[in-house]
């Protein structure tokens, strides 16, 4: 009996060795130490013995049962550090990978064409300005010198909010706020957001202007000219052609829509310029003396001259866009394209 003690025991050590997992190190403890186990077993035969042999194999169970109990203890300790030890290892993190980048939007052609218009014109002195977009009739139409049965004051092209409240349809009420704060010099661009009543593929109901102010002693038709052949050359590139051909509007006196030579074809004639080899970029002149009087400003002692453009139709033709409506249906596709 104390031979199959001994040799359960071996058995049972052994078998200890090769345990890799908590389940296997259960089954072990079923099959040895439990109740319906080998050493249970075993112990069965004790009472065939005689009452000389019974204290000595008991004790050699004890020393059996001892032995296997701490066994299993240590080794489930070591099982268990080890199991630790190995999810630790499977779930290292390597601080030293590149993390994973999110997607960069890019910025919006309308956004780039502000940019680089503003950097041009703060290059020459200019400040950038800004007003509300929901404006005062005063300031959208009558300082700016719109007789009251003007075709821009009619509902067609204007969004009325109340009576005397409207969304501005330009700029260029920046340009009397402006100048009411303040007194000669003034050098000013204001880029904004402005409504008008207008959808297709040229027109949208929400757009953007940029409008240009300087007015100071001296200013000359000539200065107009010279500062708008700086900015489209900067804008198109430096052999662009310009051209001025007599215009009007109500708050300039003279006036002159401003041409630059077709980007597509280059003045040969095309399609996008309908073959005249140019292109409208924007409307201009000297400031209309009633538009000073409206400030305050003395019209015999300054002068100077306005200008405004649409920055969507500078955005369609520096990228060759042909819907302006792709600048307002954020396909992501289009626009990742800038
Ligand atoms: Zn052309």
């Amino acid at each position: 009996m104390r031979q199959q003690l001994e040799q359960m025991q071996k058995d049972a050590l052994a078998a200890l060795a090769g345990v890799t997992t908590e389940e296997q190190l259960q089954a072990l403890k079923v099959r040895f130490l439990g109740k319906k186990g080998e050493l249970t077993s075993i112990m069965k035969g004790i009472g065939a013995l005689s009452s000389d042999e019974r204290p000595v194999i008991g004790q050699v169970v004890n020393s059996v049962r001892d032995c296997l109990e701490e066994s299993f203890a240590t080794c489930a300790a070591t099982l268990k550090a080890s199991l630790k030890k190995a999810k630790l290892q499977n779930e290292r993190i390597d601080v030293t990978l590149p993390g994973r980048r999110s997607p960069r939007g890019t910025k919006h052609p309308v956004t780039l064409v502000v940019e680089e218009i503003c950097d041009i014109f703060s290059g020459l002195g200019f400040l950038v300005a800004e007003g509300p977009e929901i404006e005062l009739d005063y300031y959208n139409f009558e300082a700016l010198n719109f007789p009251k049965d003007h075709p821009a004051r009619d509902m067609q092209d204007t969004f009325f909010v109340q009576d005397n409240l409207l969304l501005r349809t330009h700029t260029s009420p920046v340009q009397i706020r402006t100048m009411l704060q303040q007194q000669p010099p003034v050098r000013i661009i204001a880029p904004g957001t402005v409504y008008r009543c207008d959808y297709d593929a040229t027109h949208s109901p929400m757009f953007h202007q940029i409008e240009g102010l300087m007015v100071d002693k001296g200013i000359t038709f000539g200065d107009l000219k010279g500062i708008l052949t700086i900015f489209t050359n900067q804008m198109f590139g430096n052999d662009i052609g310009v051209r001025l051909r007599p215009s009007f509007f109500p708050f300039t006196e003279p006036s002159a829509e401003v041409d630059i030579a077709c980007v597509i074809c280059r003045g040969k004639g095309c399609r996008v310029c309908k073959n005249s080899g140019w292109l409208e970029i924007l409307g201009a002149g000297m400031v209309d003396p009633e538009v000073f009087r409206h400030v305050g400003y003395d019209a015999e002692k300054v002068n100077g001259f306005a200008f405004g453009m649409g920055i969507e139709r500078v955005a369609m033709l520096k990228y060759g866009i042909n819907d302006m409506r792709l600048l307002f249906e954020n396909d992501v596709r289009f626009l990742s394209q800038f």
